[in-house]
């Protein structure tokens, strides 16, 4: 039996608490795809699962849909368990990278569609159980403004009589989500819905996303493998890889804290410049060595690290070049490799002490591929990594 509420009754809508408790998938072929997933998602969060291809992303939006059994762990939506509860009764609307639009269909019927056949099933003002005349024109009624405030939210007014292929790609997107928002769900759940669009409309319906979020308030749950777009999107990232969470934070959190070292490579474009070698430690001196590079640290810098194996990071955009690198508190010499223009800026591929960094700076005419220049940064912007593709951050 559906557990649906009639559409009328309910007054707040998209809402809802998602709550993953070591939430785990294997698949018959004993793939396991997801482990020990703990994650609370708060009413009206827009949380998004990033990482990169394979790392349990989409598997785990579909356990939450209820397309994936959960074999390990429980699910629970505002306090209930949803472990066995079909994906139909489950109040979730589920937009797919491939958003297939009934071709045969209006907008206005494609975005009316799930309320059409919930009206059929007679959950819709409970008409069909009646069977009254004047509540199935109430129930029809009911759609077509439910339409009509979709349509308005999303500007598709002008194309409700179109069909699929007489709009643009990032018109029938829209439609896409207009289908999800017009149920009126308690959790809407993207699947990488940008990814069939070109950069630039990407670009754009990533801002009317946010913009839609901001409007209905609704919680959402969003999967995409472009950390600069988790970035953008999130009230909070879930930065997953190989079927675990590696850090769950604000995205400025997440760039500027990274709990370890995949997700301080992962976070930026370019990601952050990670060298391994050794710490020094003695006399009041702290010391990273890596070959003939070595910097000294500010004291105290790193204070949970042991001496020995670890990992130094520095982002891109906090060293200096040129000119620009005098009076650093670091300062050496680095040979360009290669430059890319960016327009406004320019990202560097430098050889220093033998190893391949990047900077980001602003365009300087004087820093030329061949060149030898000065590079300079602050030790104090580092961070230290214990050893190991996902060692936490020590400094
Ligand atoms: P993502 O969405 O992050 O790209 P997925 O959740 O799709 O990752 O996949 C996670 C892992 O589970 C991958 O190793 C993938 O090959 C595996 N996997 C996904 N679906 C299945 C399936 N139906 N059967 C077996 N293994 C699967």
């Amino acid at each position: 039996m559906s557990t649906e509420r009639p559409l009328e009754n309910r007054m707040s809508e998209s809402h809802a608490k998602v709550r993953l408790r070591e939430l785990g998938k294997t698949y018959p072929g004993g793939v396991t795809a997801v482990e020990g997933v703990d994650l609370g998602i708060e009413e009206g969060e827009f949380c998004v699962l990033v990482g990169p291809s394979g790392c349990g992303k989409s598997t785990t939006l579909r356990m939450i849909a209820g397309l994936e059994e959960i074999t390990a762990g429980t699910l629970d939506i505002d306090g209930r368990v949803m472990n066995d509860v079909p994906a139909r009764d489950r109040d979730i609307a589920f937009v797919f990278q491939n958003y297939a639009l009934y071709p045969h269909l209006t907008v206005a019927a494609n975005i009316g569609f799930g309320l059409e056949r919930r009206r059929r099933h007679g959950s819709l003002l409970g008409a069909a159980v009646t069977g009254q005349l004047a509540a199935r024109r109430a129930e029809s009624q009911a759609i077509r403004e439910r339409v009509a405030e979709t349509a308005r939210i999303l500007g598709l007014e002008g194309v409700l009589g179109r069909y699929p292929r007489e709009l643009s790609g990032g018109q029938r997107q829209r439609v896409a989500v207009g289908r999800a928002i017009a149920r009126k769900p308690k959790v809407f759940l993207f699947d990488e819905p940008l990814s069939n669009l070109d950069a630039r409309l990407r670009l754009e319906t990533r801002i009317e996303l946010r913009q839609l979020h901001r409007r209905l308030g609704a919680t959402i749950v969003y999967v995409t493998h472009d950390q600069e777009e988790a970035m953008t999107l999130a009230d909070r990232l879930v930065v997953m890889h190989r079927g675990r969470v590696q850090q769950v934070a604000a995205p400025l959190e997440a760039y500027h804290h990274p709990a370890n070292r995949f997700v301080a490579a992962f976070l930026g474009t370019p990601g952050m410049n990670l060298v391994d070698g050794r710490l020094h430690r003695g006399d009041g001196l702290e010391r990273f060595v890596a070959g003939d590079l070595a910097i000294d640290l500010p004291a105290g810098k790193s204070a949970a690290a042991m001496p020995g194996e670890i990992c130094f990071g520095v982002r891109p955009d906090r060293l200096r070049l040129g000119a620009a690198a005098a009076g650093s508190p670091w300062t050496g010499t680095a040979s360009v490799a290669a430059i890319e223009q960016l327009g406004d800026r320019m990202d560097v591929a430098l050889e220093l002490a033998g190893r391949r960094v990047t900077a980001r700076v602003l365009p300087d005419a004087a820093i030329a591929e061949g060149a030898t220049v000065p590079v300079g940064f602050d030790p104090a912007d580092g961070h230290l990594f214990a050893p190991g593709e996902e060692g936490p951050r020590v400094g």
